[in-house]
């Protein structure tokens, strides 16, 4: 089933302890959109400047990524700055452009009016919204936010968590967004303002995928993948929106989404993750292979594989 995403196309500037990558493509719905296409047919909405060209435009048609929806518009596109000299589980931002985002009015191309999956990726809420709006028609909703949204516009975020069935966002977001430093109760203050389903992510640590909390039963369930033990980690960027991508291009590709499904979702998004922080930006998602993926996958069974 096709996936329809919405969110940042960027240039990035990251520092790490590995080194320095000057202006690399990235952007939330980069990240997602390729590493989403080893699953499921993918087709973005967005907005780029003059200096996204065919070298870029290479990158998502080599993984068949359907980039119809991406607006060209005079300027420059979304440019972000960070590092993690100080943390390599999080970054601290040094610099955000909106650039074109500022003005973008998201246009939902026809041709992808039969997307049954969105994925609203890190972006303004305004713009998550909208796009959410206008596309009635899907079925499962899931996206991604970050400490800037929460912080500065959460009056327009609490908007979109209305819509989606899972949210996937980290697990210091988690805290802030629910104002609670307990995990579970403040993964539960979060599905009551309207995510079914709650995939928190620890970084190097994993992730945790919640769910089945009613305002009767007051139980939270939880399931957790860990994260692939890495010998380097190069640039940690878009590990994040690598495991939205490999966590919901499965659950697209799969006839069933029953807990089971869910739960293999959350080791492929782990799988995807770890992949894309071996190297600098989008340059390990660009040299991966199905075989790949599937290798590593069964690597993680056993590593969690009791007997
Ligand atoms: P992550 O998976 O969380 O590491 O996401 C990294 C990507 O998010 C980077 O490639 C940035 O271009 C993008 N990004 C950073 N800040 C923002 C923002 N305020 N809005 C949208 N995208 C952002």
């Amino acid at each position: 089933m096709p996936i329809t995403v919405v969110g940042s196309v960027a240039f990035d500037t990251v520092e790490t302890p590995a080194g320095r990558r000057e202006r690399c493509l990235a952007g939330a719905a980069t990240y997602f959109s390729l590493a989403a296409s080893f699953f499921s047919p993918v087709r973005v909405i967005a907005v780029v400047g003059e200096d996204f060209g065919p070298t870029e435009e290479s990158v998502f048609a080599a993984r068949n990524v359907d980039i119809r929806g991406i607006e060209r518009a005079p300027g420059k596109s979304f440019f972000w700055q960070g590092s993690y000299l100080d943390n390599l589980n999080e970054a601290k931002t040094l610099q955000t452009d909106l650039n074109v985002f500022a003005g973008f009015e998201p246009k939902i191309p026809a041709a992808y009016a039969d997307s049954d999956f969105l994925f609203l990726a890190n972006i303004d809420p305004v713009l998550q919204r909208r796009v959410r709006e206008a596309t009635p028609q899907a079925k499962l909703v899931a996206g991604d936010t970050m400490n800037y949204w929460i912080n500065d516009h959460k009056p327009a975020l609490l908007e979109v968590l209305k819509g989606l069935d899972i949210l996937l966002i980290n697990d210091t977001e988690t805290r802030m967004l629910a104002g609670n430093n307990n995990l579970v109760q403040a993964a539960r203050a979060v599905m009551a303002m309207g995510p079914r389903m709650l995939v928190v992510k620890h970084g190097e640590y994993g992730a945790t995928l919640f769910y089945g909390s009613t305002s009767t039963t007051h139980r939270t369930e939880c399931f957790k993948t860990p994260a692939f033990p890495l010998e380097q980690v190069t640039d940690p960027t878009g590990a994040g929106d690598s495991f939205a991508g490999g966590f919901f291009g499965y659950l697209a590709s799969q006839k069933d989404l029953d807990f089971a499904t869910f739960r293999r979702a959350m080791f492929y998004g782990s799988v995807m993750g770890s992949f894309t922080v071996e190297r600098f930006g989008t340059d390990r998602l660009q040299a991966l292979t199905r075989d790949e993926i599937e290798a590593r996958f069964n690597q993680f069974r056993e590593l969690t594989h009791l007997d």
